[in-house]
């Protein structure tokens, strides 16, 4: 069967409770109209999202699955001083992430517990309005905020914009940090500004972002916002979500369930 959108976004709910168990089939095996066949067409969106259940992340204060498989197939340089420090998910303290939410009586379960943050995908991106070589843009058929690193100037002002500090500045050549080279990802140079372009490399050939796809906890669920009957959808009718720095109008497209 064909894995057409509508397809996917079941795959990909599905990968929120138990695809990244190692164990696949499990989950899938209970819907006799998804098969495991391999399918190399591109999963396409009409504006792709992200939910991200901390409830789950909170049960694995330990875990760093998702970044670990973030920094491998997108060669990401790892170095031991902050300053020179490339991120393209990561955690951060509840506070920092939700300063508008936070207040004095939260529960302190919720308040302790670091949260994972990554590029939020913006309805309304500052940094996309700023960039002089539109090295940074909104794809409009699904919305993610891409970025080409030839076009890149280092100029830097999409990492003064970005109100969420996703954007990570190449001081130095990470070429000779990055612990496994993925020949099939472009390293990147000094100078140049990256950030999460939600696997958009993976998404064309069929695959999901591999933060999500290594969710063994199933917290991350990854599909289209503007299909009714999609994970995502059903995952935020059925719980109340928050996004960061809603008074920004930036409009981030990660939800999180608190
Ligand atoms: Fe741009 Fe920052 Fe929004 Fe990502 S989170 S789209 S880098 S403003």
């Amino acid at each position: 069967m064909p894995l057409n959108r509508r397809n996917f976004v079941k795959l990909a709910g599905l990968t929120a409770v138990g695809l990244a168990t190692g164990n696949p089939s499990k989950v899938l095996g209970q819907d006799p109209k998804i098969d495991l066949a391999p399918d190399k067409e591109p999963l396409v969106a009409s504006r792709w999202a992200m939910v991200i259940d901390l409830r789950k992340c909170r049960e694995h204060p330990d875990c760093t699955d998702c970044a670990a498989a973030c920094n491998k197939v997108h060669n990401i340089p790892q170095f031991d001083n902050r300053k020179d420090e490339i991120k393209w998910i990561w955690k951060e303290p509840f506070e920092h992430v939700f300063e508008e939410q936070d207040y004095d009586y939260l529960e302190e379960k919720v308040k302790k517990a670091p949260v994972l943050v990554l590029c939020n995908h913006c309805d309304n991106p500052p940094c996309v309005r700023v960039c002089p070589t539109q090295a940074t843009w909104k794809r409009e058929s699904d919305g993610i905020v891409m970025m080409d690193w030839h076009r890149c100037i280092g100029c830097r002002y999409c990492v003064v914009a970005c109100p969420y500090g996703a954007r990570s500045f190449n001081w130095r050549d990470p070429r000779p940090f990055i612990k496994e080279i993925q020949e099939d990802f472009p390293t990147r140079m000094r100078g140049v500004v990256e950030k999460c372009i939600f696997c958009d490399e993976r998404l064309a050939k069929g695959q999901i972002p591999a933060c999500v796809e290594a969710c063994k906890n199933g917290a991350m669920t990854f599909g289209d916002l503007e299909d009714s009957e999609s994970e995502v959808r059903r995952l935020l009718a059925e719980n109340y979500a928050i996004r960061r720095k809603p008074s920004l109008g930036t409009l981030p497209q990660i939800y999180y369930i608190v």
